[in-house]
């Protein structure tokens, strides 16, 4: 969506809506696509003492199975976008300042960008999920299993053996 700003910025407190939703379908993350439901953007484009900012919720569900214990789960990110826009940039480093030279910002281009910067790394189905046994492949989330798991990380491994020698 093309926002047309130059009411916005001709004019001090003026106000502009952002209301639409995204079609994030086809957005691909390790072979699947976990935002099937259409993301609301809402908030506005406004003009305070001559500084216009844009400010905007994006509200994601984000469907996937768990990294750890592999269930599918679905967890809603609401995700918050604030930058000062300005019409020439004097200082280009700065990237909480978006320069719009023609005073026209697509917000769909910048809410998909901030959207997958800001989603998390790991997806999990809840922060303690304990996993499935690399051994025996049980949901340690429904109890322990009766593999020895002694020594599973292979990092205290090499040290223990670095010590050794
Ligand atoms: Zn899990
Ligand atoms: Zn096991």
């Amino acid at each position: 969506m093309i926002l047309d700003l130059k009411s916005v910025f001709i004019s001090e407190g003026a106000t502009l809506p952002v209301n639409f939703e995204l079609d994030m379908s086809d957005m691909a993350f390790g072979g699947i696509n976990p935002i099937t439901k259409p993301v609301a953007v809402s908030g506005s484009v406004y003009n305070r003492a001559g500084i216009v900012t844009v400010d905007v919720l994006c509200e994601v569900e984000f469907s996937a199975p768990c990294d750890r214990c592999g269930k599918n789960a679905t967890k809603n990110h609401g995700i918050n976008i604030k930058r000062v826009l300005v019409s020439q940039l004097a200082d280009k480093t700065d990237d909480e300042i978006i320069e719009v030279p023609d005073l026209q910002l697509d917000v769909s281009e910048l809410a998909v960008t901030e959207i997958v910067l800001s989603l998390p790394m790991k997806h999990l189905c809840k922060e303690d999920c304990k996993g499935i046994c690399q051994t025996c492949g049980k949901d340690l989330n429904d109890g322990p299993c009766d593999c020895n798991h002694a020594q599973v990380d292979p990092r205290l491994e090499v040290l223990a053996q670095l010590l050794k020698d």
